[in-house]
Parts: C-alpha cells; structure tokens; sequence
C-alpha cells in the first residue's frame, strides 16, 4: 500500500492543487478541467480515495487516483460487497472514432458487470441526431463499427444490455414521464439552452436522464443503486437525474430532530394509508396526520426503504437516485485534452497500429530541449501524454511505472527509447484487439444486434 501511495504521488495522479481557475462544466462543448480538486468544492465531488480501502479488488483506474470521484458510491459499494443487486450503466455518442478515452469508460462498464453488476451500455443515437444532425443510419454505423464491437472485444457479456436510445420504448417513455417533472428555467439554467435550442436538443437530455434511471425499472428488477461512470464533464447530466429520481417518488422521508417525517408528494389517501400500515405491520409506532406521517426515533435509513417498498408495490416507481464516479481525461498526444475533433491528438481503437505507433513517435513528452539537459535535469513524466498511456492503459505493473518514472526523473532514460516502447506497446495493444473486434463481429447477434 505505501508503494501504491508513493508511485500515486510520484505519478501526480492523486488530488490537482487548488488553481485561481473557473472550472466549467460543458457536457457539449470543448471542456478543459485544469483543477479537479475545485469539483470537489463547488460541486459536491465526494473523493474517490476514501472509497478506496472498501473495495476489495480494486479497477488500477481506482488504485491509480484516475478515478478520483463520486457521488453516492457507497451504496454501490456496499450493494457489491453485500452481493444485493446493482447496476452499471453508460452510453456512446456515436459522432465520432471510440478512443483510448471512451475505452475507459468500456473497461468502467466491464469490470462492474465482472464484479456483478447488470451491466447496461446505451448508443445515445437520439442525442447525436438531436444534438450533432447525424443520420440514424449513420448513428447505427458508427454505433456498431466503432463502439460496440470494442465494447465486446473489452469484455462486455451478453447477460448485459446493449440499445440504442431510439428503439428502447420504456426508456422513451420514463423519459416523457421525467419530462412532466422537469422544468425548462432548470434545464436551461444547467445547459445554457436558449430559445434557438432546438426541443429535440432539450429532450435528448431528458432521454440521458431515462437512460440513467431506466435499469430501476420494475422490468430489470426495481429499483436498486446504479453507477454510471462518466467523464466530470457529465455531472450537469448526473446532478439533475439525481433530482428527477426525487421527483419521482411520492414519500419525501426525512430525519428530523426525534422523528422520521414521512410526507406525501401527491400521494393518494390510499398510498398513505398503504404507508401507514406497512409501517405499523413492520413494527413502527405511527402518528398520521392529513399530509404526513411522523415516527419516533431516528431510523431513516430502513424506513425509507419501506416507503420505497410500499410505493413499487403500488404501482409507483421509487427510484434510487443513481450514483456516479467520475474520471480524469487523458491527456491529447498534441498537448490539451483528447479530442475527436483533432485527429492528431488521439488513438482511435480502430486505428492501423503502424500509424497509432507513428503518432505516439510524434507525441509531446515531459522530456527536455536536449539530451544533455535531459541527463542532467531528468524529464518531466507528469507533464508527458506518453507516460500517461502507460499509467492509463499499458502497464498492469505498479512497480514498473515507479521504475520509468525515477529512471526519467532522474535523466536515465531518454523520450527515444521511451516512445518507441510504448509505441511498440500501442501497436501490439491494437492488433490483438482488432482482431478481437473482428471475432465480436460474428457475435453481435448474441446481444440482441442485427448487423
Ligand atoms: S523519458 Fe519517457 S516518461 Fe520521461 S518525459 Fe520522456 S517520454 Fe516521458
């Protein structure tokens, strides 16, 4: 554990310092996040680090602080550790070439459903339509071609769920349902919609929203905590779906000083009566008044989950809100962030991999003007896109990412030698993985998709 510690603070992957700097969240637009630590203040963030020590076998994106934050985690944590159902799910905008980056969140996806999750990976063809113009049959394209084969060839098994937005109808229709919850000063004020935002661009969040809260729905099991592992520029998406899902319910329970208050939301006379009896049959002294119902003492938690219980079995909903755990962004082979915008600063999971390599060659490193600087100053590792690859996706071995970094640190090893090994790494990385999406190819049927 202390050498995970000493390589997490060596690699400067573990909380950025506090910088002078606004922090914007743009779920559409170019984002750059200089300071992660700042989601944490302005945001709500939990810190992924104190998660850390209850997972068991932690992802190396967990060990390695590139999964740095959460909301509401623990209920996921425990619901695995407890071996209680739970869910995973994220989703592809299918608008461009898949790439290291999107493979995070693939690996995120894969190693829940290892760990048990019913696993659920969505093409967001509506948000892409809406949001980007782009065909539906180009949206299908690029969805298979691009995404969901790397998805199998990651990993993904046929007990999870694979859809695209516009051919699942339950999930459309929760969308509609959260759509009557939601208010359009809230989900302009999140997005910066105007009155030129065209409606499909304003119901393709509502969409998101359903996506994220639709494995809750009685035809996948009830209601359960769900993870959704996202880049933080997704957290305007997970903020207000975590409000919807209290919209949702019809019992608003709450601690107050002595007491749990159980106060209905435009809950019938019969969903109240139903409350107050399920509670008195579980034990519960129960003082009901006309819109509340108030029991002594300070167990919230397990009555919450009787409400909630009471409300499935009427016919209601009774979401949990979902949980979330954020990621760092990789670095761009070009400097900045990745993007799909710019070719050059990414690695598609498509790509030849004698070209990925060629870029690679080509990438801006931590490294000095010359090498005699570089020998006697050492090299820069956590300024360096290449030694990021290693950390991120080419190296299993904590131990050997110590040694790379002390022997750049200290001018020993030279960007050359270090390029060319990642660059071999890259290349080999693709080849076997191409040629596990070309088997994934025959498979497709498996999870419900017709070529
Ligand atoms: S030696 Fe390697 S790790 Fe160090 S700066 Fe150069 S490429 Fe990066």
């Amino acid at each position: 554990m202390e050498l995970q510690l000493a390589v997490l603070d060596k690699l400067h992957i573990s909380a950025a310092k506090s910088l002078p700097m606004e922090v914007k969240l743009d779920p559409w637009g170019a984002v750059q996040i200089d300071d992660y630590s700042k989601l944490f203040e302005e945001f709500g963030i939990s810190s992924f680090a104190e998660m850390l020590p209850q997972i068991d076998d932690p992802h190396p994106y967990m060990r390695r602080h590139i999964i740095f934050g959460h909301r509401n985690y623990g209920s996921v944590q425990r619901a695995m550790k407890e071996g209680r159902p739970f869910a995973v799910l994220s989703g592809f905008m299918p608008s461009g070439h898949a790439h290291f980056g999107h493979m995070m969140v693939m690996n995120e996806i894969i190693w829940h459903q290892q760990h048990g999750a019913d696993a659920f990976a969505a093409v967001a063809n509506m948000e892409a339509h809406a949001v980007r113009g782009i065909s539906w049959e180009l949206c299908r394209k690029i969805g298979i071609e691009d995404y969901l084969l790397s998805l199998i060839a990651l990993g993904f098994q046929p007990s999870g769920h694979i859809y695209f937005q516009s051919e699942n109808y339950p999930m459309r229709n929760l969308a509609f349902e959260l759509a009557a919850e939601a208010r359009f000063s809230e989900v302009s004020a999140i997005y910066g919609f105007s009155g030129e935002t065209s409606i499909g661009h304003m119901e393709s969040v509502m969409v998101q929203s359903a996506d994220i809260l639709h494995p809750q729905l009685s035809m996948f099991g009830g209601p359960k905590p769900v993870v959704i592992p996202v880049g933080s520029d997704q957290d305007a998406h997970i903020r207000l779906t975590r409000d919807l899902a209290y919209r949702m319910r019809r019992f608003l329970v709450e601690q107050r000083e002595g007491y749990v208050s159980v106060r209905g939301k435009a809950a019938s006379p019969q969903l109240m009566g139903g409350a107050e009896e399920g509670l008195k049959e579980a034990g519960y002294q129960v003082k009901r008044y006309e819109e509340h119902l108030d029991i002594p003492g300070n167990d919230l938690e397990r009555i919450d989950e009787l409400i909630r219980e009471i409300e499935v079995k009427n016919g209601e909903l009774g979401f949990l809100p979902p949980a979330s755990i954020y990621h760092r962004f990789m670095t761009g082979l070009t400097g900045g962030k990745m993007s799909s915008s710019k070719p050059d600063s990414y690695i598609a999971l498509t790509e030849p991999p004698k070209e990925a390599a060629g870029k690679v060659m080509k990438a801006i490193t931590g490294g000095r003007q010359s090498l005699s600087e570089q020998r006697k100053l050492g090299g820069e590792p956590e300024r360096c896109a290449v030694y990021e690859f290693l950390v991120f996706h080419l190296s299993e071995d904590d131990s050997e990412l110590e040694e790379i970094y002390t022997a750049c640190k200290s001018g020993r090893q030279m960007c050359g030698t270090c390029k060319k090994e990642v660059a071999e790494r890259i290349a080999r990385f693709l080849a076997a993985h191409q040629q596990a999406r070309e088997e994934a190819r025959g498979r497709l049927p498996e999870f419900g998709i017709k070529a």
